[in-house]
């Protein structure tokens, strides 16, 4: 067992991120907000697989994106960042005269139940798509990824009817996020945005292998000690976790300083050659620890996989959502910037 290389390094599959692309339906713009939902600069990797698109929530995420191709930010923007997308050539997400009058590409975005950006005004909606710099319109669903809810069908019916009543057919209509692509084909219209399914997680936080997707990210550190604990030894802040027999325990150096969340304590496993091992006691700002048992065979330098795949075992970022009741979303975008990327194929 080689032992890793570095403290804390998420390990980027860009083979992955380009085959996932390659699987989603076409035309595909690929959502890469937030330093591409943490794994950093996929864009390339992105567009090798197809995408004809990129989107973006804030104007200074445009920056170092390649200009040949449409990039569009989808948030709400400041007097600032306006002048950014602007000067980048980008296009603009508006729902107001005056937004849909500075920028030089727009998106006019309906709201149909989202309850968030756009506008609830369909007859406010319909005029600005016929101003000659709309380029195209949107829509965002609010549970495309919750089956068998009813709003999804009612926002789709409002957003097809929108459409239907534009009058313009040179626009490019566009609605479906991950789960909605993966869904129902009806809700693709001309442009898919997808992100979470780009990265390999499941927008229905299952195993992303039920739709063909491969997770791009692993997270992998090191075990830097291994030491003998007694009955009643405790590990961590605040005593959390003691020892109930005598037993081995590891640490390694990575904690919340990276991502890996304080509500992660005494609630999840990471893999030590090739087998699972139980997080035990407080996960601190730069360590945690982890129960190896009465018997082990974990050395000092073997490498720890936190998300990811090792021997016969595997821990996706949709587990560890699962423990900390939320979602894998929020599990790959809180690894911090002390967590390197390191980009393979
Ligand atoms: C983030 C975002 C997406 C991508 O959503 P996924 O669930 O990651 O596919 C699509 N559209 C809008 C408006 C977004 O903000």
């Amino acid at each position: 067992m080689t032992p890793a290389p570095e403290r804390a390094l998420a390990r980027i599959d860009l083979g992955a991120i380009e085959r996932n692309c390659a699987r989603l339906p076409k035309p595909l713009c690929a959502v890469v907000k937030a330093d591409g939902y943490g794994h950093g600069r996929v864009a390339e990797a992105a567009l090798a697989g197809g995408a004809s698109w990129l989107a973006v929530a804030t104007a200074g995420e445009l920056a170092g994106l390649p200009r040949e191709l449409p990039r569009l930010v989808m948030g709400a923007v400041t007097r600032a960042e306006l002048r950014e997308v602007v000067e980048a050539g980008a296009d603009l997400v508006a729902w107001t005269d005056e937004v849909a009058e500075a920028a030089p590409r727009v998106h006019v975005k309906l709201d149909t139940g989202m309850g968030r950006l756009g506008t609830k005004d369909r007859e406010l909606a319909l005029r600005l798509a016929s101003r000659p710099n709309v380029v195209a319109v949107m829509t965002h669903f609010a549970t495309a990824d919750e089956p068998g809810d009813g709003l999804f069908d009612e926002q789709l019916a409002a957003f097809t009817r929108f459409v239907d009543d534009l009058g313009r057919d040179d626009l490019v209509a566009h609605a479906a996020n991950s789960a909605a692509t993966l869904r129902e084909p009806a809700a693709r219209f001309d442009l898919v945005r997808c992100g979470v399914a780009v990265y390999g997680m499941d927008p229905f936080h299952e195993d992303p292998a039920g739709h063909g997707l491969e997770p791009a990210l692993s997270l992998r550190s090191w075990v830097a000690a291994v030491r003998r604990f007694e009955r009643g030894d405790s590990a961590g802040y605040g005593r959390r976790w003691l020892a109930e027999e005598p037993t081995w325990v590891a640490t390694i150096p990575l904690g919340y300083g990276d991502g890996w969340r304080r509500a992660l304590t005494n609630n999840c496993d990471v893999l030590i050659r090739g087998r699972r091992h139980p997080l035990v006691g407080t996960v601190s700002m730069d360590n945690i620890t982890v129960a190896l048992g009465p018997d082990t065979d974990v050395r000092v330098g073997d490498e720890v996989v936190l998300i990811g795949e090792q021997g016969a075992e595997r821990i996706l970022a949709e587990e560890v959502a699962r423990r900390l009741g939320t979602i894998n979303y929020e599990v790959t975008c809180a690894l911090s910037p002390r967590v390197r990327r390191e980009y393979v194929r």
